[in-house]
């Protein structure tokens, strides 16, 4: 994967909202519990308990630190990611905005095409260790997450790490692919999916709530197949000079790291399929898969079919 520095990035999709504190003086770890598509709960990639079984999660002990709620400031990404600074192609928040852009740029043009009127654009914010969401305090144990609440994407970037170390899948293209997950329960919340999901079954083989991932999984795929052509805010530039099949087989690894059963097998559980809240690794995979090499989200339908 090659990012082309020419690219005019869209800053207002991603914000960098700092450090958070944790707690407002509860004392517990306050972590809502991503729970399908369940109304208020968010909507993770991987599930919070579990990564806090491989090793206590990450930035949880930030949440001991301060009993003061409340965020401290980021910078200003207008500065960070302009044109005008020719090393924020290195930067972790610089590269995942560009990611965003073109995740959104993808569903500007693919969303009108399912027959719900236009594609809403939302934020992704990037936080440290804690954050105050529209569907409570979250901390970076959880992963990545979705809040249907307030439509918004939340990333501690530190996940990556966890992603290459614990969960083995080390390609860069992993990034993308996560941030297209969680975009992809963005359109879900527009397309009405979230709700209705919110009303079945929220863990076990066929729940609604692996439905849902799979689904957001596959909406990754179909964004990968078209992200080469997505251009900058300017409409000019490609934001990718190239996309290879490493790269997305990079994205395919990270799908299949993340399985439910293994993870439970990583966290020293046995396979327990009641428990599936996101699918096996082998379903995320061919989901993905399935989505890619459509490259149409109509072929994304895990609702309408008993071969999840
Ligand atoms: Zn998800």
């Amino acid at each position: 994967m090659e990012l082309n520095e020419r690219a005019e990035l869209d800053t207002s999709q991603a914000n960098d909202v700092g450090r958070g504190s944790g707690g407002g003086g509860g004392g517990g770890m306050g972590i809502p519990i991503p729970g399908g598509g369940g109304k208020g709960g968010i909507i993770g990639i991987v599930v919070a308990v579990i990564i806090a079984l491989l090793g206590g999660g990450f930035g949880l002990n930030a949440m001991n630190n301060g009993d003061e709620g409340g965020q401290a400031g980021g910078d200003d990404l207008d500065q960070v990611c302009s044109t005008a600074n020719p090393d924020r192609l290195q930067d972790a928040r610089c590269r995942n905005l560009l990611f965003v852009n073109s995740i959104q740029a993808y569903w500007k043009k693919a969303y009108p095409e399912l027959g719900k009127g236009n594609y809403e654009p939302t934020t992704t914010n990037f936080f440290q260790q804690a954050v105050n969401t529209g569907c409570g305090q979250a901390d970076s144990g959880v992963g990545p997450f979705y809040c249907p609440a307030d439509q918004k994407v939340y990333i501690d970037l530190g996940f990556y790490d966890e992603l290459a170390t614990r969960f083995g899948a080390k390609g860069e293209f992993a990034q993308p692919y996560v941030l297209a997950h969680e975009y992809g329960h963005h359109v879900q919340d527009l397309l009405g999916t979230n709700a209705k999901a919110g009303q079945g079954d929220q863990s076990g083989p066929k729940s609604a709530s692996v439905r849902l991932e799979l689904q957001a999984d596959c909406y990754a795929g179909s964004w990968a197949k078209h992200a080469s052509e997505s251009k900058d805010k300017s409409g000019q530039e490609p934001l990718f000079k190239s996309i290879t099949e490493a790269d997305v087989s990079q994205a395919v690894d990270a799908a299949e790291a993340i399985g439910d059963d293994s993870i439970q097998e990583r966290s020293g559980g046995q396979v327990n399929p009641d428990q599936f809240t996101h699918g096996t690794s082998e379903q995320r995979k061919r989901w993905f898969s399935r989505g890619y090499e459509g490259g149409d989200p109509k072929t994304c339908d895990t609702f309408g079919t008993d071969q999840l």
